[in-house]
């Protein structure tokens, strides 16, 4: 057993994949989604699988909650403390796309204000409403497992890359990104460290459209690692973080990219 972790967007893509990586380690999930109960209760029971593969019980409970609403962050949170009395990891990575990929000279107000509401305003106050639980857990002392709870953050390439036909989504996820050291600075007096993941080009429902497109540069040398990155390769860094293998960082970004990052000449 590894305490209990809550992750947003679980029941598709990344937030999947991370739920499966905590489960063979021996995490207690909180699966969230937003409307499709029927894949996060696929992904709980596959979560429930992957754990007994290697020995370990566990649970994954389904809560659907669209984080953009303030009710529903909050009831998120009640969840978690009602199945499990306890916060060991939040993992804010539930996120949209624009609904249509638009340049940035006619792209709308709407699009911007559905991205701001779930890609940042969501995981900002679902991230105080985690932290100030945490806080609460530490001073009251929790057991059996040890109390060293974190909070990870999924962003992507796109708070530094510059795609001009989903501006929205890039201001949105470059905002999203000062979440990591606001919190690691407020919050390391209290033991909680704080980690953003940067995912790269990741297959998933989301880049579904694009495939096409993006097996062409990838085939052309866009990421050294000339491979599309899988759900499975963010969930194994935040099963990285969440075994503490990180203990004296915080604040940190790691990219999961296949390289997307360096500079090249
Ligand atoms: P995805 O396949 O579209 O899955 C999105 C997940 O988020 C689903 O579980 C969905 O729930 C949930 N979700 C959407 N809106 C929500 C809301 N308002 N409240 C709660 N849950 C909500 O996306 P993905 O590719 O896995 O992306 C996951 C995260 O990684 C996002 O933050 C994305 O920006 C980021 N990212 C993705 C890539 C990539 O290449 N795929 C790269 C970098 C970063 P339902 O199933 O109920 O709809």
């Amino acid at each position: 057993m590894n305490g209990v972790s809550l992750i947003t967007g679980a029941s598709r893509g990344i937030g999947r994949g991370i739920a499966l990586e905590l489960a063979k380690i021996g995490c207690d999930l909180v699966i969230n989604c937003a409307s499709n109960l029927p894949a996060a209760e696929r992904t709980s029971a596959d979560c429930l699988a992957a754990a007994r593969a290697v020995g370990k019980t566990i649970r994954a409970e389904v809560c659907p909650a669209n984080i953009g609403i303030s009710a529903d962050r909050l009831k998120l949170i009640e969840f978690a403390r009602a199945q499990f009395g306890r916060l060991d990891l939040l993992v804010n990575n539930a996120g949209i796309a624009p609904e249509v990929r638009a340049d940035i000279l006619e792209a709308t107000e709407e699009s911007f204000d559905r991205l701001i509401s779930v890609n940042v305003k969501g995981p900002y106050f679902l991230t105080q409403l985690a932290a100030r639980w945490m806080i609460e857990q530490g001073r009251a002392g929790v057991s059996p497992v040890p109390f060293a709870p974190k909070i990870i953050t999924i962003t992507s390439i796109s708070a530094y890359t510059a795609s001009v036909n989903r501006g929205d989504y890039c201001v949105a996820k470059a905002a999203l990104s000062m979440l990591t050291p606001l919190y690691a600075a407020r919050l390391a007096d209290h033991g909680i460290n704080v980690y953003e993941i940067r995912p790269g080009i990741i297959a998933t429902d989301m880049t579904g459209p694009v495939k096409e497109k993006y097996d062409r540069l990838i085939a052309e040398g866009l990421t050294p690692i000339k491979r599309w990155g899988t759900p499975e390769d963010v969930g194994r860094a935040v099963a990285a973080i969440a075994r503490d293998l990180l203990p004296f960082s915080t604040g940190e970004v790691i990219n999961v990219d296949g390289g997307f990052h360096i500079r090249r000449l």
